[in-house]
């Protein structure tokens, strides 16, 4: 297993795919409706292909016989079929997040239709069961972990967090506190000084992180500030990018050694389309122009990193305030893995395959 995670971490880019369970309440889909083959290395591996099989129903009732399936098939570095758990996914990741305490930049996305799992998958489920704990509480649990353990060889590792939102192309920030909570005053994306390549967010807060406790009261807080704007906003954190960073600073006490880089662990905006025949009155206008905003930050996301791995010399990281802000753990050194968060629902089959393609481009 460890030996695998290493061979994979080799390339710079990683797809997964994960499909969320049926809900209850929640129609069963037809059988065969969705696919999962099994791994490389046997049954007992994690499949790394889904087959997505769409009942063709115009067809169907035009020749009046039973309506025909259509198939299509993907194949990403790893599928998660909808019983995995959350300690089983982490399983297959906290090797390439270990590698930011090595120096590499590390960007892992959630990218999907509202409702398909992106923010199950980031921060986890409900009600702060441990065992549904998701990516964000997990790996910083682990570089934790990893850290006290490189103390013993003589390093010291700091961390600092910073949570934003970014919505219709504007900052705000998640771990603002008094006044300015739940609203956030503006925040710029800026060079972090004059002729530095860093970028920081101005107005937004960088908090000093050593344990679990503080963390779990950082994702609380970020929390309470989305659903403060919710009420003012309907439905506004589907239609935002969330991206919790983490400044890593690590120093070998006598051999004069620094390293570090940043994790940066995103949750993507939701990414339905809106269809412009339905959008008449100013609510859904408005709704209109924010789905275009998404879609077009989605789809420089998409460019960027199709971009980067065919190695072309420019790569519009300034078109989005998303990309901009992650300039520095896209590219160069960094590794990226891409979450394509699915849903197991019929309902779901268009933006489903919307997903998987988009998946299956930047992979
Ligand atoms: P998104 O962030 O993509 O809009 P959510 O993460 O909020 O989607 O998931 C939608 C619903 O499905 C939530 O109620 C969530 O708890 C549930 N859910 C998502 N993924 C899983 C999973 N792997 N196991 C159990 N429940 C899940
Ligand atoms: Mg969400």
């Amino acid at each position: 297993r460890l030996h695998n995670q290493l061979q994979e971490l080799k390339g710079n880019i990683r797809v997964f795919c994960r499909v969320r369970p049926v809900l209850p309440g929640e129609p069963t889909p037809p059988s065969g409706f969705l696919l999962f083959p099994s791994g490389p290395g046997g049954p007992s591996d994690l499949p790394t292909r889904l087959s997505l099989s769409r009942t063709d129903e115009r067809r169907g009732t035009l020749s009046g016989a039973p309506a025909p399936m259509t198939r299509h098939d993907f194949s990403f570095d790893r599928v998660f079929p909808p019983g995995s758990r959350q300690d089983e996914v982490f399983e297959e990741i906290s090797m390439l997040v270990q590698s930011a305490l090595d120096g590499y930049p590390v960007c892992i996305f959630a990218y999907g239709q509202t409702g398909s799992g992106k923010t199950f998958t980031m921060e986890g489920g409900p009600g702060g069961d441990p065992q549904l704990e998701g990516l964000i509480p997990r790996a910083l649990r682990h570089l934790f972990s990893m850290a006290q353990e490189l103390g013993g060889q003589g390093w010291t590792y700091s961390f600092v967090a910073s949570y934003v939102e970014i919505y219709n192309e504007t900052v705000r920030d998640l771990l603002a506190t008094g006044n300015r909570k739940g609203q956030g005053g503006e925040c710029e994306i800026r060079r972090a000084g004059p002729g530095s390549e860093e970028l920081t967010v101005t107005n937004a807060r960088y908090v000093p992180v050593s344990c679990e406790k503080e963390v779990r009261a950082l994702l609380r807080l970020a929390h309470q500030n989305r659903a403060v704007a919710r009420t003012a906003q309907n439905e506004r954190s589907s239609r935002s990018h969330s991206v919790f960073q983490l400044q890593i600073s690590g120093e070998h006490s006598s051999r004069g050694l620094q390293c570090g880089a940043p994790l940066s662990l995103v949750d993507l905006a939701g990414s339905e389309r809106l269809d412009p025949a339905l959008a008449l009155g100013p609510e859904e206008r408005e709704r209109l122009r924010e789905t275009q905003a998404i879609n077009s930050s989605l789809s420089t996301l998409g460019l960027v990193i199709m971009a980067l791995s065919n190695k072309e010399s420019h790569v519009p990281y300034r078109n989005s305030k998303l990309t901009y802000l992650l300039q520095n753990s896209l590219g160069g050194s960094s590794k990226m893995l891409m979450f394509v968060n699915i849903s197991p629902l019929e309902e779901n089959v268009s933006e489903t395959l919307n997903s998987l393609r988009f998946a299956s481009k930047v992979n």
